[in-house]
């Protein structure tokens, strides 16, 4: 059997601030059930170990004069074995991975997941006993994993997957110096970006292949407007470029099965179940319980790359019109502020709360019936995918993930019954209007909202079907 071992700095449920942490529990469940010997490691976060199913200690490892403890353990309804590097001066710390409880980077985050890269590497190369046919390292903070790799006499396979190019991990260039990486990869074709040290761009050089988490960004990503300065380097390495779409895990998302909705529902009665779920929601967010008004959604970052500017922007002449508007999410203060403001002024028609609250999520996507995502860029996108789960239209702008995941609603997937939802083009105020009324005039016919509602739920974005693309990138040689 091959082994792998999956590093990341997110996994859910233990920690997660975006699509990331998802990918980490479920992609290496499912190359587990594809045959995969598979292992995932992550710093031990602080109140991570605590969570951890038959947790003990398998052994240790030298990082920089410093003890990481590797504590071995399960997670629920996860088969592969989890790995939790325990450096508490490092990562058991009040605040998320990246940032402290006010929100700042961390000082230290180069030292941090410079460290965590280098432990990956030596666990893959067999400092436990176990060695790893193919590492599969996420984003920039495990960018310095094939770096490592690659000045090792027999290294294994590098995969390198970016969820989102725009975190590069870039520090000034005597950060190479403190963490150690041999002077041999000092220059432009493995570690270095202008004097400055990358991980990201270590991750792109050194592993043997590039993946990202969906065709489209993988194609725009080589391009000056989406290659966030990286796009000549990604199109050096096109041949090892790929794209490959996030999945959903049917046992968090999954209307029929879905304890955090007051009801549940399924492709027969998602008239009925939804409608349940909205008015309820409607309830939660305490506006009036109004059947006939057309309830759009939102859950997410509040952030330049969500277009959460276009959309403060764009509310109030939706919200003139009769639309009903709930947001879950949070980000850029200002913008916070800004539409908290909105809904002082239109309080029977928009409610907010600034928070991070999975239920709510859940029960978001149950009962609006249009789910909004304006996004400048978007690498795969999760909650398109839900949404189309749930029976909810999303409406959003035709890029990255989004674009490869929604069925735009035109003359011919409209008559063949496959349309899912709504594609508008323009990064602007008027192309997000001209999308959400676009939405509405086929809310306004049942048959084909229902149609559409009908085709989103029946379509598979199993985990298992993405697996067998990373089985064939996995391949050892
Ligand atoms: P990104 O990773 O760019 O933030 P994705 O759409 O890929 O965006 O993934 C975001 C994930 O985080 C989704 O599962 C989404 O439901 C979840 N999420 C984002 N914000 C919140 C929030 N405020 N409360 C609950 N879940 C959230």
């Amino acid at each position: 059997m091959s082994t792998a071992l999956f590093a990341g700095s997110e996994i859910w449920p233990l920690v997660k601030t975006g699509g990331l942490a998802d990918v980490a529990h479920s992609l290496p469940a499912a190359m587990q059930r594809a045959g995969i010997d598979m292992r995932v490691t992550m710093p031990a976060y602080r109140g991570t170990l605590e969570r951890l199913q038959d947790a003990q200690e398998v052994g240790s490892l030298q990082i920089r004069g410093q003890r990481f403890g590797v504590i071995e353990g399960r997670l629920p309804e996860t088969p592969a074995p989890l790995w939790l590097l325990d450096c508490p001066s490092l990562y058991a710390r009040e605040g998320d991975p990246y940032r402290d409880a006010a929100g700042r980077d961390w000082s230290d985050n180069a030292w941090r997941f410079g460290c965590f890269s280098e432990a990956v590497a030596k666990l893959a190369c067999g400092a436990l006993g176990w060695r790893a046919d193919v590492v599969h390292a996420n984003d920039w903070q495990t960018g310095l994993v094939p770096a490592w790799l690659s000045v090792e006499p027999q290294p294994p396979r590098s995969i390198f997957t970016i969820h989102n190019l725009a975190y590069q991990g870039r520090f000034a260039g005597e950060h190479a110096l403190y963490l150690g990486l041999p002077g041999s990869l000092w220059h432009a074709d493995a570690i270095e970006e202008f004097g400055d040290l990358s991980f990201i761009k270590a991750g792109i050089n050194c592993s043997d292949a590039v993946t990202t988490v969906s065709p489209s960004y993988a194609a725009e990503i080589q391009t000056p407007e989406y290659g966030c300065g990286l796009d000549g380097l990604l199109r050096a390495h096109r041949g090892k470029l790929s794209g490959i779409l996030n999945g959903i895990d049917d046992a968090v998302w999954n209307p029929a099965s879905d304890a955090l909705l007051p009801r549940t529902y399924g492709r027969r009665d998602f008239v009925s179940g939804k409608r349940v779920n909205k008015a309820a929601l409607q309830a939660e967010f305490g506006l009036p319980l109004a059947a006939d008004a057309p309830l759009m959604g939102w859950v997410g970052r509040v952030a330049q790359q969500k277009s959460s500017d276009l959309l403060l922007g764009a509310l109030p002449q939706l919200l003139e019109s009769g639309l009903q508007f709930v947001l879950l999410g949070s980000g850029d203060r200002a913008q916070e502020q800004a539409l908290l403001g909105l809904t002082r002024r239109f309080p029977q028609q928009m409610a907010v709360h600034i928070g991070f609250d999975e239920g709510q999520a859940h029960r978001i996507e149950a009962g609006a019936d249009l789910f909004l995502m304006p996004s400048r860029f978007e690498p795969c996108g999760l909650n398109q995918m839900y949404s189309q789960r749930y029976g909810t239209i999303p409406v959003v702008r035709r890029t990255g993930g989004l674009a490869d995941t929604v069925i735009d609603a035109n003359e011919e997937t409209l008559a063949e019954a496959r349309a899912t939802g709504v594609h508008f083009e323009n990064a602007d105020v008027g192309g997000l209007l001209w999308g959400v009324r676009r939405a509405l005039e086929l809310w306004r016919q049942p048959a084909l909202w229902r149609s559409m509602q009908r085709a989103g739920m029946k379509r598979d974005f199993s985990w298992d079907k993405v697996a067998a693309e990373y089985l064939a990138l996995y391949a050892i040689r």
